[in-house]
């Protein structure tokens, strides 16, 4: 068994990246596990060496930040001071046996293709496992065609693909160029959309639920954070120039097509996010990208009994202190699951969480001024960050977009009325109850897609998920791994 690493370190994004390059800087050994293939995590993705980009930096703002840490980590890892371990999916992190006198951590990862089995020990962890997209079903969201928002930006960045229909070229219109609507709420529609337009998609329609007038209640934090309103003002300008129109307060209530989307139907909403009647119109499209904001993930913190709070949008996410510690001694947090905020709030805290573990571990003396200048733009950050989780809250209206057979759960084809009928029929009353009566949840998926469309149809705020793998694992590899300690009378507890 090798010695444990100071620091392991779930989720090479930007949050765990400064906090590995930063816990290096300052004298941790520090293991980087990462599902990912390269480094970058959802913000910075970026194409294969294979695939020959000339600029990978070309969809990127703020790519010097990233391209910095990547040469520290690169330096880091030459020096034997970071062990990177790419495409290592981690599904539980233990607290060693006491008795062992480790004081540390296991974490259980799968490697690769071949689901290899691997261990990681370390003294402290720090998890910085991002966020994924929140879904809403509407009638047709299961056509093929219709992506999620930021799995479009992540195909673009990572694939230098448009989603839409492939080759063959569509011979109908064989050089016009594939039609794609974005849709959802929050601010990374406009990301999408600019970057989709900028890649040669024509986007008809950015379909936005939620309206800008709730941003006004929190002039503070906007006046505090000019460089995210010079940000909105880019995107506003390429949506300009690209000649696509911003729908505000409008969804996209329907998906239409045989074998795939060919058109959607946009209607207005109230504030509630009710379709107003009459006001459904259809725009043709080849291709939708919809994603209604995103959702920190939990799974490993929960599992460890992090406690949680919830963010202005009804989000869960993890309390965290000062110092970026979770309530779990031991166990640190970075980024998106202490509420989603954007990239640069993710570099910050994990180079705010990496100084504090090696504080903790070491004793290493923080820098007063870097540490001041940190924490304030960290709040600063926050500020805006809750800003925006309030006005792209989702409001309840959503579910008057469900026919009565719209798949909610697609893994298992649980249809919204077995949802209705579970809740209005046979009582149930939390999205477990839902569960157990219709399997909506219990797919492939393990309810990342529908669980929070569950949760509202259930009538209850979605809450933390708790799974005790965080991912597929292999039977045999659970079967390999080691008894637990005896905890039977007379043994040492
Ligand atoms: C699909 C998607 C696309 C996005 N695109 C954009 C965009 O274009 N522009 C923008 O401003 N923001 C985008 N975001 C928001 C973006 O997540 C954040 O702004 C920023 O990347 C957050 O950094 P992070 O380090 O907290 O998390 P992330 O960047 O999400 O990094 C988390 C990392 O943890 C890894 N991970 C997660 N769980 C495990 C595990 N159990 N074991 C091992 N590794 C694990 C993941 O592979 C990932 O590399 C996107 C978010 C999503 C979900």
């Amino acid at each position: 068994m090798t010695a444990p690493a100071d620091l392991a370190v779930v989720g090479a994004g930007p949050a765990g990246l400064a906090a590995a390059v930063t816990a290096a800087d300052l004298g941790l050994s520090v293991t980087l596990i990462d599902a990912g293939e390269r480094p970058g995590g959802q913000f910075y993705r970026h194409p294969a060496p294979a695939l020959r980009a000339r600029r990978p930096e070309a969809l990127h703002h703020g790519w010097r930040h990233f391209a910095a840490r990547a040469r520290r980590l690169d330096a880091h890892r030459a020096a034997g001071r970071v062990t990177h371990l790419p495409l290592h999916h981690v599904w539980t992190v233990v607290r060693d046996d006491p008795g062992a006198g480790t004081g540390g951590w296991t974490l259980h990862a799968v490697a690769g293709p071949d689901e290899t089995p691997a261990t990681v020990r370390a003294r402290a962890v720090l998890l910085a496992t991002g966020a994924y997209e929140r879904h809403l079903p509407f009638p047709g969201w299961t056509l093929p065609g219709v992506v999620a928002a930021g799995g479009a930006q992540a195909m673009l960045k990572s694939g230098l693909v448009l989603p839409g229909p492939g080759a063959p070229p569509d011979r109908a219109r064989p050089r016009s160029r594939v039609r794609i609507v974005v849709a959802g709420s929050g601010p990374l529609l406009l990301a999408v959309a600019g970057s989709l337009a900028a890649a040669g998609a024509r986007v008809p329609a950015v379909v936005e639920a939620a309206d800008y007038t709730p941003y006004a209640h929190h002039l503070p934090a906007l006046a505090r954070n000019p460089g995210k309103l010079a940000e909105g003002a880019v995107h506003g300008g390429a949506l300009l120039r690209h000649g696509t129109r911003l729908l505000t307060r409008h969804a996209v209530t329907a998906a239409h097509g045989t074998t795939r989307v060919e058109a959607v139907t946009v209607t207005r909403l109230d504030r509630d996010w009710r379709p107003v009647p009459g006001t459904a119109r259809r725009i043709p499209c080849d291709a939708l990208a919809v994603g209604h904001g995103l959702v920190p993930q939990l799974e490993l913190a929960t599992g460890l009994g992090c406690a949680t709070r919830r963010t202005p949008d009804g989000t869960p996410a993890l309390t965290l202190d000062t110092d970026q510690a979770t309530s779990v001694p031991g166990i640190w947090a970075a980024g998106e699951t202490g509420g989603v905020g954007g990239a640069e709030l993710a570099l910050t805290e994990g180079e705010i969480a990496a100084a504090a573990v090696a504080h903790t571990l070491r004793g290493t003396p923080r820098d007063p001024r870097r540490t001041a200048a940190l924490t304030r733009l960290r709040a600063r950050l926050r500020a805006f960050a809750d800003a925006m989780a309030g006005a792209h809250r989702p409001g309840t209206g959503w579910a008057d977009w469900l026919r009565h057979d719209t798949e909610v759960c697609r893994c298992e084809e649980v249809t919204a009325d077995r949802i209705r009928e579970a809740v209005t029929d046979l009582g149930a009353r939390d999205a477990r109850t839902v569960k157990l009566l219709t399997r909506a949840g219990m797919g492939w998926c393990q309810g990342r897609m529908c669980g929070q469309a569950v949760a509202r149809l259930a009538g209850e705020e979605p809450a933390p998920d708790r799974r005790p793998l965080s991912c597929p694992v292999p039977l045999k590899n659970l079967a390999q791994l080691p008894e637990p300690p005896d905890t039977h009378e007379g043994a040492p507890a």
